[in-house]
């Protein structure tokens, strides 16, 4: 059997978390060449403590590209070349590169995988979660971003102080082609990977979005919210949770003044507690997704909880 070579990029904060050792615990079962790209704003000098079984750990400083270029997609172009499959570990800001590097390499792009079936096959949600497409891909070359939260691990990995290489930068200008960046400025936990999410939606007036804000803060979490305040300039976008924003996977999801629409659900599935605060009963993310809710109103609930905690 041909050893295939497959190339993992994500970002650096990523790192820490369990998906990393749960993929290559995978990519061991296929025998493959496993390399290591990580995505830093600031120069990797120390060893970074990571599963064992690389060939290769390598760090690209995105901070050195300018807004509009596309040279992080041109360096990790180049930087994958011999590579079969790429695995990117997804965060909202590398779909695009991920789509830009399919057209690079005419690859096939596989997004949203939850699940690692076989060399050529993988699992993905459709219609919102509301069913698990597997896909089997027959292209040699191929990209799949991974939904990290969804990779526990279940065996332990050994670990290892690693000493990355610096990956060459290759620039490119005049392509057409834009890479955006939205470095991640918040003293909150990022959305991914907070243990606790607080949602707002349309029920919850600017006012009490800082309300909500205090809130998040004091207990430490994310805040997050659905399209509707993102649409109204309430919320950043990558703020979104949801099919078409950020799925989010906490311990515990706090949910106020939100419906619960199927394209904002399809972002909470991997939440552990779900506790709503809507004024109407009847509200789908009450009667279907709710572990606990407060039936009332976000302008006098809120102001309490604060007080309380
Ligand atoms: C292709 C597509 C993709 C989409 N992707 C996403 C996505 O990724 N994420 C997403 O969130 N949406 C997405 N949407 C939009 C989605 O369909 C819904 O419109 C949106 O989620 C509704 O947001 P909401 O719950 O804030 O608003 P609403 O549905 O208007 O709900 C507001 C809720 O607040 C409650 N409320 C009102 N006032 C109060 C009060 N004073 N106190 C307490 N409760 C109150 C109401 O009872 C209601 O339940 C998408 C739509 C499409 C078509």
């Amino acid at each position: 059997m041909t050893m295939i070579k497959v190339s993992l990029i994500m970002r650096v904060e990523e790192v820490s978390g369990s998906a990393l050792p749960a993929v290559i615990s995978i990519l061991q079962g296929w025998s493959a060449s496993i390399e290591l790209l990580l995505l830093t704003e600031a120069p990797v000098t120390e060893p970074v403590t990571l599963p064992i079984g690389l060939v290769q750990a390598r760090w690209v400083d995105y901070s050195v590209f300018d807004e509009g270029e596309a040279s992080l997609a041109l360096t990790l172009h180049q930087a994958t070349r011999d590579s079969d499959h790429l695995l990117v570990f997804e965060a909202r800001e590398l779909r695009p590169l991920a789509a830009m590097l399919a057209a690079l390499r005419g690859a096939a792009l596989v997004t949203d995988v939850i699940s690692i079936v076989a060399v050529d096959c993988c699992q993905r949600p459709v219609y919102a979660g509301q069913a698990i497409a597997t896909v089997k891909t027959r292209a040699h070359n191929q990209i799949w971003t991974l939904r990290s939260q969804a990779f526990g691990l279940r065996e332990s990995v050994s670990m290892q102080q690693t000493v990355l290489q610096r990956c060459p930068v290759v620039k490119a200008s005049g392509t057409g082609i834009k890479v955006s960046r939205q470095p991640h400025s918040s003293v909150r936990p990022p959305l991914s990977r907070a243990e606790i999410v607080v949602g707002a939606g349309r029920g919850v007036s600017l006012q009490q979005l800082s309300v909500l804000s205090a809130i998040a803060d004091k207990l430490g979490a994310a805040l997050g919210g659905t399209r509707a305040l993102v649409e109204a300039g309430y919320l950043p976008e990558q703020s979104q949770i949801g099919q078409t924003g950020e799925q989010i996977a906490p311990k515990v999801y706090f949910a106020c003044g939100i419906s619960g629409a199927i394209q904002h659900v399809a972002g909470i599935g991997g939440s552990g507690i779900i506790i709503a605060v809507n004024s109407d009963p009847l509200a789908p993310i009450i009667r279907h997704h709710a572990d606990y809710f407060l039936i009332g109103d976000v302008s006098e609930v809120l102001p309490a909880i604060l007080d309380r905690i």
